[in-house]
């Protein structure tokens, strides 16, 4: 039978799917001795069980009973016991930190006969019934669903009743009155009492807790963070301590490393006479840590001991959330901590350089999305700025937008397609939505450990915090910087690594990462993330299986795909090299009805072909170079049906013979599905000398590379192939085109694996193809029926909603159904060819989660754009140490 409660002592730091993050943590502390309040966890278990049935498994009452007696045993005296009660708080902890996302209800225990209890052993009335009124509170909003607006009104009401606006100025009969004020919404609002049994209280609790998983916000969060839906929270059930006993008394929260930079040193806040939400709410403004040493030294030593006995027992950055209460010290909570992308890639090879991890899992540290991140542009450095204040660099990047004030007008900014700065105070886990939809986000109060610092730094989204020096008026939507105003709609700059905002549009330069890939800057320089990103890149390289090639069209992307690090093209789209100008020619070869018409036209593009390709091989030399011959849906390259039909129209009699001659021929082309249509090898197949005079000009483009001392290695790729009859077709002209061409380099010849029949057959098309390379973007759009260009602005995000999938299939592949696809004609194709080559390049080709799926499948390479050359090459070390 399983078992739905642990106490602190039983669990472990690798237990965190049951126990979750916080949980396990809890447990990994108290197993190492430091002081840790205690408690017992509910499993995840439990709470799946409720989410799914409706109700907690049978055996939950009666473990939480058993482990409830131990805890009061250890603690001498009972839940709620009226002369000197145990009070717990009960605190959700799922697997994956959701930082405010879900619910804590603190001081469960408390009723009207234990309120005099607990003021009597704390020697504080105050104190006793403002716990009391705070339980109240969080337990009639996140318990009983009252809204939470309610009682800060009563609160307000109460403080202007006596003409002060600071909480400090209220004594115990205010918080005693507030509780009767309190216990009454509960009775209008929720439709029942305020329950004094503390073992209801806990109980109802838990199974708030629980609800908090679906909780709109935390259904969002998990969206974004791409946290699987169905994995539920562990609920902790802990002996409350209190940081707001007095002046001896306080919170806060603290790192090991800079979380923004990766140096080591002393980071955080601290907050006397305060609760820990204090802290993460940003509510009053903390001091830093270090103040902590004038105000209890033997506190503070205690403290940094135990901050370096969790670095080196997590051999990582450590979050550290702590209470003092008169002068003990008590450990809340550890976890290894959330850091800028800067961070993960410096902290990694400093932990290397220390000897506590080494380069395999210095690699598995840090991530492509980190590694993309690093790539983002600048603000560029000597571009004049006008500076209106400063804030805490809390999350880096450089983000540009019009200033809005709330979230919801960040939300539909968005929408229209304007980019945004969310500006507010401080920000809470209702502001998500907007911070979603914003560049960056800015706020005038708080410290790097606020909400707003948390959330954005793991969203990767720019953050300015804490710019004191900004007055922030959210009702009048202004921004008041000493003369300077900013109304909503005005444009502002912030840089999330310096920490600077400035007034307009700063532009923006790129990133060092960027110049380092670039070949631009010597990673032997001194610059410590490039030298970080270069080691970590080179053992990532070095250990990877999967190569990556780049997605590439020109001389000028092949050249920077070959810096970046690519092993060659994986995909050359042929029909980009018919936009602009040359439209016409192809618009003239669609149009041709005679053979004549038809090889002019062709004559005409053959130069410009072959020295296209002559310039990507040249950059490309002694690498492979995979050539798609084209593959243009026909209505990208002829003229809108209706534009045209209205122009003849207009026109009458006057109308040119070209105009109504290629109106005929627009109408006889057009197609409802043009995605579907007259695409890839079909109109190779249909259109004679097309692919032909492009095989040609491969060929030739090849024979002038050998000429001059070069090494071309092209390779010819069908698109769109469905059977192995197209393939044999459109193979046998190939080969008989590059038989013709005297002195030409060995060329292969595949296809496209990129609709489902071919997936299916792939056994059979392998017999006429040297290799395969999957074309996700197509094989997704016709295995799930979804139109490429269209659903995702129609419906994904109702679909995503529904929960039908955590994220678009045409972003990261559909392992179950896209994926099997791939498997099997994986599987077939060597069955038939066993050195058959396997690639992809649909734009899964760069996605980290897809690259390990590749990898893992057993594919050769994938093929990506140039700039996410660098992000596949880190994924495919990834995958493979
Ligand atoms: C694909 O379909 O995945 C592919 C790479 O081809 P295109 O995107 O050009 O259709
Ligand atoms: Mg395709």
């Amino acid at each position: 039978m399983p078992k739905f409660v642990y106490d602190f002592t039983e669990g472990n730091k690798d237990l965190k799917d049951l126990l979750g993050g916080k949980g396990a943590n809890l447990s990994e502390m108290t197993n190492l001795g430091l002081p840790v309040p205690p408690g017992f966890t509910i499993t995840t278990e439990a709470c799946r069980t409720y989410l799914t049935e409706g109700s907690p498994p049978a055996e939950l009452t009666d473990e939480v009973s058993a482990h409830l007696a131990a805890l009061e045993a250890t603690m001498g005296k009972r839940l709620g016991q009226s002369d000197d009660p145990l009070l717990v708080s009960v605190r959700s902890g799922a697997k994956f930190s959701m930082p405010g996302m879900m619910d804590t209800v603190l001081n469960i225990g408390l009723n009207d006969q234990s309120v005099e209890g607990l003021a009597k052993q704390a020697g504080n009335d105050r104190f006793a019934w403002d716990s009391y009124r705070r339980l109240i509170q969080m337990f009639g909003k996140t318990v009983l669903g009252v809204d939470g607006e309610l009682f800060d009104e009563a609160l307000e009401e109460l403080k202007h009743g006596k003409g002060t606006h600071d909480d400090l100025d209220l004594d115990a009969a205010d918080f005693q009155a507030l509780v009767a004020t309190y216990k009454a919404l509960i009775a209008e609002h929720a439709g029942r009492a305020f329950p004094s049994d503390p073992r209801e209280q806990m109980d109802l609790a838990i199974k708030a807790v629980f609800d908090s998983w679906n909780a709109d916000r935390a259904v969002l969060y998990r969206r974004q963070e791409r946290i699987p839906s169905d994995l539920g929270t562990a609920v902790n059930v802990c002996s409350m301590v209190f940081g707001n006993l007095g002046m001896d008394s306080g919170t806060g929260v603290c790192f090991t490393r800079d979380p923004a930079s990766g140096h080591q040193g002393v980071y955080g806040d601290y907050l006397q006479n305060a609760q820990g939400e204090d802290v993460v709410a940003g509510i009053r403004n903390t001091v830093p840590l270090a103040a902590l040493g004038d105000l209890n030294r033997p506190v503070y030593d205690e403290l940094l001991a135990i901050m370096e006995k969790l670095e080196n027992h997590y051999r990582d950055l450590c979050d550290i959330e702590f209470t003092v209460e008169r002068g003990k010290l008590w450990m809340l909570q550890t976890r290894v901590g959330k850091r800028t992308a800067g961070a993960a890639f410096r902290i990694a090879i400093q932990l290397v350089d220390q000897g506590l991890i080494d380069l395999d899992e210095a690699v598995h540290r840090v991530t492509g999305d980190q590694l993309a991140q690093l790539m983002f542009p600048r603000f560029d450095e000597t571009a004049t700025k006008n500076r209106i204040g400063k804030g805490m660099n809390a999350s880096p990047g450089a983000a540009v937008g019009k200033a809005v004030f709330s979230s919801p007008a960040a939300v539909e900014a968005a929408a229209r397609g304007e980019k945004v700065i969310l500006v507010r105070r401080e920000t809470t886990p209702d502001d998500l939505t907007g911070m979603i939809a914003a560049q960056g986000i800015l706020t005038s109060r708080g410290g790097k450990t606020s909400h707003a610092a948390v959330v954005a730094r793991g969203m990767g989204k720019t953050c300015v915090c804490g710019a004191e020096e900004l007055d922030v008026d959210v009702k009048a939507k202004r921004i008041t910087a000493g003369d300077v105003v900013v109304n909503e709609g005005d444009v502002i700059s912030i840089d999330g690594t310096s920490g600077a905002v400035y007034l307009g549009e700063v532009p923006v330069s790129a990133s060092p990462v960027v110049q380092y890939f670039e070949g631009e800057l010597d990673p032997a320089q001194g610059d410590e993330l490039v030298g970080a990103v270069h080691r970590i890149m080179e053992h990532a390289d070095g250990a990877s299986r999967l190569r990556v090639r780049a997605n590439a069209d020109n001389p000028e992307d092949s050249a920077r795909a070959r810096r970046f690090g690519a092993d060659g093209i994986g995909l050359c789209r042929t029909e980009h090299m018919f936009l602009g100008d040359r439209r016409q020619l192809i618009e003239d070869l669609i149009l041709a009805d005679s053979a004549a018409d038809r090889e002019a036209a062709l004559d005409a593009l053959e130069p410009l072909q072959r020295e296209d390709f002559r310039g990507i091989l040249e950059e490309m030399d002694g690498l492979p170079v995979t050539i798609r011959l084209i593959d243009p849906p026909l209505h990208e390259f002829l003229p809108d049906l209706t534009e045209l039909s209205v122009k003849v129209a207009l026109a009458g009699d006057a109308a040119s013979a070209k105009d109504r001659r290629l109106l005929e021929c627009v109408h006889r082309l057009h197609e409802q599905n043009p995605m579907l249509g007259l695409r890839g090898v079909r109109l190779g197949l249909v259109i004679p000398g097309l692919f032909a005079m492009q095989v040609r000009a491969i060929a030739e483009a090849a024979a002038d590379r050998l000429a001059a001392g070069g090494d071309p290695r092209p390779e010819i790729m069908i698109p769109l192939v469905g059977s192995i009859q197209e393939l044999e077709h459109a193979r046998e002209e190939a080969e008989s085109v590059l038989a013709s061409v005297a002195g030409t380099a060995r060329t292969l010849i595949g296809t496209m694996i990129e609709l489902p029949r071919a997936a299916l057959t792939a056994g059979q098309i392998a017999e006429a193809a040297e290799f395969f390379s999957f074309g996700t973007n197509d094989l997704t759009q016709t295995t799930w029926g979804f139109s490429r260009d269209d659903v995702e602005a129609a419906f994904f995000s109702r679909y995503l909603d529904l929960g039908i999938f955590g994220v678009s299939p045409f972003e990261t592949l559909d392992r179950d159904g896209v994926g099997r696809l791939v498997r099997i004609a994986v599987e077939e194709g060597r069955r038939t060819r066993p050195g058959i080559k396997l690639g992809v390049c649909g734009e899964h080709g760069g996605d980290p989660d897809s690259v390990h799926f590749f990898h893992e499948v057993g594919l050769d390479y994938v093929s990506c754009s140039p700039f996410r050359v660098p992000v596949a090459r880190l994924e495919a070390g990834r995958a493979a140490v």
